[in-house]
């Protein structure tokens, strides 16, 4: 390693530990904490004995069933709000009615203490890892003219690796975001085969859409820069191996507005083919939409209640996950498989009106719960009892542990380096289940900003917005003053009045939490990638 990247992670490390620098701390478990540490290089998780019991009794029976190992079905939605869907209190109250999700999550187990990252790439990197993008290095997304000093991928143990190794069949369809060079896209990270775009939507939409982007799309010196960059825009199919296409080049609006319904129909077939084949399968569909810019593909133009194309497009997600779910039933698979439905973050302001909706304060990009809080509906029929809600706290880097639990394979989890993740099966199957996770903790690239714990919610550095709807393009992050900004979520969802000093008790506990997540950075530290540490 460099002298100066050591350098680098250590003052990283340092300014961690400076960053939560408050009176009456200890190292270790503080008093508030019930959770357990089993292992240096593994979160601690709270013990419930008895629902693991409960859910490895539904697994073992449902295996002896079918016979195999259960199939693992992500649907990730990127830059929908948690307040979007209907049974989350939107639908069509703002103007666009989801009742596919609405009833995956009647008939499942409805979370409403989901949090992502802040932003595409880290929780797209961190659910593949189970690691924070700190540690990976994967701290934000990477833009055209990015240049990395070192492949994040290189050194980590991806879901669909491990799975691969344990027998699985492994597909991604749909955005990834997170490396297209050589070494980093999705079917030279583990997955077999890869069907989608390597960029978010408005990476090319920017290069179609003349009334967004006229000085980049009339000029050609400017789009010829942009296209020189590297940036792909076009509709890829890759192998593991290396084997890769170009598909279709996405030259219009038009084009890009059927995006969806292109990868759809393929994830579809997918469904079919691998629901014949011997080995259980993990397939991660990853919808390009509801991330702006918005257009209203040909079928779904005028079909939400508010006509705008982030409602209409909200429409279109929601029927493509119930044409997903009635594939896996249609191929006979479907109590054979969890489906995860959740968003990669919460929703852009800063493209508003293009954009979701949040109860909470905040947006996409920053750790308010409106950027971090997201939907999260597991589904699995005849294991995930119908009608359950919980606030039971689930961070989506969970699903790398869960996952990995579901297929026999926890064993196969890295011990060399700190995962983030905890396994949550037993909080999703067993009937009643109570979540395993104490607390989330919540980063801004390499800024650590706040943690949740129980209903409480500590900020030591805050971002501040300077234009209400300019989330991400026009604020600054502060550091607290005297005391940090804890906030009780329960009395005050939208982190307006924080009660500070006056809960000091508690204050002291969560600050010794803080402590403890600083120091693992110190036995295992982070990675840096060249994504401005
Ligand atoms: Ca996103």
């Amino acid at each position: 390693m460099r002298l100066s990247r050591k350098l680098a992670i250590q003052a990283l490390v340092l300014q961690l530990v400076a960053a939560v620098a408050l009176p009456c701390v200890c190292f270790g478990q503080s008093v508030l904490s019930k959770a357990v540490r089993t292992s240096p290089s593994m979160e601690p998780a709270l013990s419930h004995p008895g629902q693991i019991k409960e859910a490895d009794a539904k697994l073992d029976a449902l295996r002896a069933k079918t016979g195999r190992r259960p199939n693992i079905v992500w649907i990730v939605i990127d830059d929908m709000g948690w307040g979007d869907p209907g049974v989350y209190g939107g639908g069509a109250v703002v103007g666009a009615a989801t009742p596919n999700i609405d009833r995956l999550a009647n008939q499942g187990l409805m979370m409403t203490s989901v949090y992502s990252q802040p932003t595409c790439t880290p929780t797209r990197s961190a659910i593949l890892t189970g690691r924070l993008p700190v540690r990976t290095g994967l701290t934000r997304p990477i833009l055209a003219g990015d240049k990395l000093t070192k492949n994040p991928w290189a050194d980590e143990s991806s879901l669909p690796k491990i799975l691969g190794e344990a027998g699985y069949k492994t597909v991604l369809a749909g955005k990834w975001h997170v490396g297209e060079a050589i070494g980093m896209r999705p079917h030279d990270v583990g997955f077999d085969e890869f069907y989608g775009f390597y960029e978010a939507e408005k990476e090319i939409s920017q290069g179609v859409d003349k009334r967004r982007y006229p000085d980049l799309v009339l000029n050609p010196e400017r789009l010829e820069m942009l296209r020189k960059t590297g940036s792909s825009d076009s509709l890829i199919h890759g192998w593991k191996g290396g084997r890769t296409e170009e598909v279709e080049k996405i030259d219009s609006i038009d084009k890009m507005a059927e995006a969806d319904r292109v990868v759809r129909d393929f994830t579809l077939a997918k469904i079919k083919e691998l629901s014949q084949g011997q080995e259980p399968f993990f397939l991660e569909h990853c919808f390009m939409k509801v991330h702006a810019d918005n257009f209203a593909s040909k079928e779904f133009e005028g079909k939400s209640g508010s006509k705008y194309p982030y409602k209409d497009d909200v429409v279109e997600v929601d029927a493509y996950i119930g044409d997903i779910v009635k594939a896996l039933d249609d191929a006979g698979v479907l109590d054979n498989t969890f489906v995860f439905i959740t968003s990669d973050n919460g929703p852009q302001l800063d493209s508003w009106p293009d954009t979701g909706y949040t109860p909470f304060r905040g947006g996409k990009a920053s750790a308010w719960e409106g950027g971090v809080r997201v939907p999260g509906v597991a589904y699995w029929r005849g294991m995930i009892k119908p009608g359950r809600q919980s606030d039971g706290l689930f961070d989506l880097m969970d699903l790398f542990n869960t996952s990995l639990h579901f297929a026999g394979a926890t064993d196969k989890i890295p011990q060399d380096r700190y995962i983030d993740g905890i396994d949550q099966a037993s909080y999703l199957l067993a009937d009643d289940g109570e979540s395993n996770r104490e607390k989330v903790f919540m980063w801004s690239e390499s800024n650590l900003m706040a943690m949740r714990m129980y209903e409480y919610k500590i900020h030591v550095k805050v971002i501040e917005t300077h234009a209400q709807w300019l989330g991400i393009d026009m604020t600054t992050i502060s550091q607290v003053g005297l005391a940090p900004w804890l906030f009780n979520l329960y009395i005050d969802p939208k982190e307006e009045y924080p009660v500070g000093h006056r809960m000091n008790a508690f204050l002291a506990s969560m600050a010794a939490e803080l402590k403890a997540h600083g120091a693992t950075f110190k036995q295992y530290p982070p990675k840096d990638i060249g994504l401005g540490q």
